[in-house]
């Protein structure tokens, strides 16, 4: 049914073509409901006012306002270089304001001696502050000139009002075309009376009533406008909810499918493989923690129904023999198994490590990775179709049409937050029935909401780590300390050990720049001479071969040092190197770094983490480097990571692997809401298993990840 709100945001006042394109790529904002439904992601009192002297380093990062009088304005500087430099004055102190577009503009229309309010996000610079493009109002309101963006006239009432303001996303394109945070609140106010005629309540009656929620039209009139602190909570927690009540309602029904269908393989079995294994091969005592894991897994696999299962442990619990124990059950029961990896060095390491451990026992094992030899890539495909392959390792190229299994009875996926879920889901459809699958992950998210937003996943969790292992020291350095950094490395290379340096990249796969890379690299090497010592360079953009051979020369100890990029941030693995050094660590988000970090740490011996970085650094950033020196723990830092990273960034689920997107949920601190509609859902479901009710249908449906619909088993 067409609604208005499907209108194009373009007919809009204050729109127009050129933003209207804009608001689509930068925002996805296309339509007038697109735009009722871009929230604001923070609120400020508009009534608080700050003095000057009580704007400190504690708020950066948040939007003030002051009341100031201009005491002096200056242009400095000519053409694109210009600037307006303005100072202001209130009864606590002076600051300076300025602004870089708009010079003219502004500087004609802040009158000497007048007092305006003034309203943006303040910088530091050695202790002092200043506000670059603030939004004024003048107090007491003019007439003439409102303008997106520019000044507003406080006195016009022909707009909604609210007690607080909210503080829209936005970015710098837009902001150029005065749809800056206030530029957007302006388009919003704009829209209103437009559109609220055509809201629609998406939840039944009796559940509103039931649970106290606000209606639908009331909490988007307060979440853009908020009447008051009280008014703002509850429509907050009515969106809240309906979001994670649809996604809640998607998790549960296919859960319910998946265990009411009867159709998984049956592995019976526990034969030669995995008993040769256990009594001959196993090179150490397995954890408490990787026995009970395998016990899940032999549960799910012996009963009927196909297993769907998510291993969480830490980095260097264990997990890659694990999922190793599972194979060979599928083989014992003759299925063929694959396992999927994101990197291709990681594929050749799970590759040797496997056919050594196996080695003797008559299982064959094959790889693919799209830098396979046609010989390589011929065997893996024939063996794979005919049956002949009991294991195939692979990266994304196992996901090719062209490769084709006999009898595929397990699909594992090793660190599967870095697979998109359509990649994952891929692989699931290469056998006609569906085979068991296991997903791993290093990256844990909270238990709490692995529980609940992995709903369709059973989880297993490896909580322990082998024994004789040493918790890894973590140090914070910066640029000064890097003699006695480079000391420590060269002490430790003195007993034997190896040693990892790692350099950011922005981004691994387009344009870039192995600036940092090729200069460290070059820095080491001065300072690391030969013969003494042996420096290596591995990164994304060398050719496979190169790689492979880079890292066999470091797993065989002929190189002391290996200097990287985040290539080497999965699953890489060389007991010996026992020093991770992280350069402008402050660029890696948490739950990199915490990766990083596990390279080491893997043996017997003592290791050590070094953070690099700059000098000034970020609240955020000192936060998480003040995490990773403090805790081990990777469960610990996920829940942190949740809680740092907050409800923006959530919607990049990418990182827990979920597939849904989020517009207003955190996943951090919203946990007694998910808790909330799983129990509201899973009621739901047993009054009315088919979701007949059409506002309830509609809500599932709107979180049901669009995938087609072969997929309809995944989470
Ligand atoms: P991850 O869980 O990060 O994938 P891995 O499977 O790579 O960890 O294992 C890390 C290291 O620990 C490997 O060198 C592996 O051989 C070793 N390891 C695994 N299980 C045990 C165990 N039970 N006792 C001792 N070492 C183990
Ligand atoms: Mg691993």
């Amino acid at each position: 049914m067409a609604s208005y709100l499907d209108n194009d945001v373009k007919f809009l006042a204050g729109v127009g073509e050129a933003r209207a394109k804009l608001l689509a790529t930068e925002l996805g904002v296309r339509t007038l409901g697109d735009l009722l439904h871009y929230f604001p992601f923070r609120y400020i009192d508009r009534a608080k006012v700050y003095g000057i002297k009580d704007v400190t380093e504690e708020v950066e990062d948040t939007y003030v306002q002051i009341r100031a009088q201009v005491l002096g304005k200056k242009i400095i500087g000519e053409g694109r270089g210009q600037r307006l430099s303005v100072t202001v004055r209130d009864r606590t102190g002076t600051t300076e304001l300025v602004w870089f577009r708009g010079v003219k503009w502004i500087e004609k229309r802040l009158e000497p001696g007048r007092e305006y309010v003034f309203f943006g996000r303040p910088h530091f610079f050695r202790g002092e502050f200043s506000m670059v493009h603030p939004e004024v109002e003048p107090v007491g309101g003019v007439s003439g000139e409102a303008q997106a963006g520019g000044l507003r006239d406080a006195s016009r009432s022909d707009r909604p009002t609210a007690s607080l303001q909210g503080v829209y996303h936005t970015t710098e394109k837009l902001t150029n075309l005065h749809l800056g945070t206030k530029g957007i609140y302006n388009l919003v106010c704009n829209m209103w009376p437009l559109v609220q005629g055509s809201i629609v309540e998406t939840l039944p009656e009796s559940l509103l009533t039931e649970q106290g929620l606000m209606g639908l039209k009331e909490a988007l009139y307060n979440i853009h406008f908020p009447q008051s602190t009280a008014l703002l909570k509850s429509a907050e927690y009515r969106l809240k909810f309906e979001e994670l009540l649809g996604i809640q309602l998607d998790i549960q029904t296919k859960r319910t499918a998946r265990i009411n269908r009867d159709d998984g393989f049956v592995f019976p079995k526990v034969g030669e493989f995995f008993n040769r294994f256990w009594n001959e091969k196993l090179p150490f005592e397995l954890t408490g923690a990787q026995k009970r894991v395998i016990k899940e897994i032999r549960a799910d696999t012996v009963s009927g129904r196909q297993m769907n299962r998510l291993l969480q442990g830490d980095v260097g619990s264990g997990k890659t023999l694990v999922a190793l124990m599972a194979m060979l059950l599928a083989a014992d029961n003759g299925f063929q198994s694959c396992m999927m990896v994101p990197t291709e060095i990681l594929a050749r390491q799970h590759y040797a490590s496997i056919t050594k451990m196996v080695e003797g026992l008559g299982l064959r094992v094959g790889i693919i990775t799209g830098a396979s030899k046609s010989q390589e890539r011929n065997l893996a495909l024939e063996g794979a179709a005919e049956g002949y392959l009991d294991i195939l390792i692979g990266t994304h190229a196992l996901i090719e049409d062209r490769v084709q299994f006999a009898n595929l009875g397990l699909v594992i996926i090793d660190e599967q937050h870095r697979f998109g879920v359509e990649q994952r889901a891929k692989l699931w459809t290469k056998n006609e029935r569906p085979p068991h699958i296991l997903v791993m992950t290093a990256t844990p998210i909270p238990r709490t909401l692995a529980m609940t937003l992995y709903g369709d996943l059973e989880v297993s969790v490896i909580d322990e780590l082998p024994p004789g292992r040493q918790p890894i020291r973590t140090y914070h350095k910066n640029d000064g300390d890097r003699l006695a950094v480079w000391g420590f490395m060269k002490r430790e290379i003195a007993k034997g050990r190896q040693v990892y340096v790692v350099y950011p990249l922005i981004q691994e796969s387009e344009k870039m720049d192995y600036k940092d890379l090729y200069d460290g690299f070059e820095s080491i090497s001065r300072d690391f001479p030969r013969p003494e010592y042996q420096v290596i360079a591995v990164h994304g953009k060398m050719r496979a071969e190169d790689k492979q051979q880079a890292m066999r020369e470091f797993k065989d100890k002929q190189a002391q040092i290996m200097v990287a990029t985040s290539v080497i941030e999965v699953g890489v693995d060389v007991p010996n190197a026992t020093v991770m050094v992280i350069e402008s660590a402050e660029r890696f988000g948490l739950s990199q770094l915490h990766q990083l970090r596990g390279r080491v740490g893997r043996g017997g011996e003592q290791s050590y983490c070094v953070l690099m970085s700059g000098q000034k650094l970020s609240k955020e950033a000192r936060q998480r480097l003040g995490a990773m020196v403090e805790t081990n723990d990777g469960f610990e830092l996920a829940e942190m990571d949740l809680r740092l990273r907050g409800a923006g960034d959530m919607a990049g689920t990418q990182q827990s692997g979920l597939a849904w997107e989020l517009r207003i949920a955190d996943l951090g601190r919203d946990q007694q809401i998910i808790e909330m509609t799983r129990q509201v859902a899973s009621r739901i479901l047993e009054t009315d298993p088919m979701v007949t009710d059409p506002l309830l249908a509609a809500l599932r449906e709107k979180f049901t990840p669009r995938t087609p619909k072969d997929f309809s088993n995944i989470s």
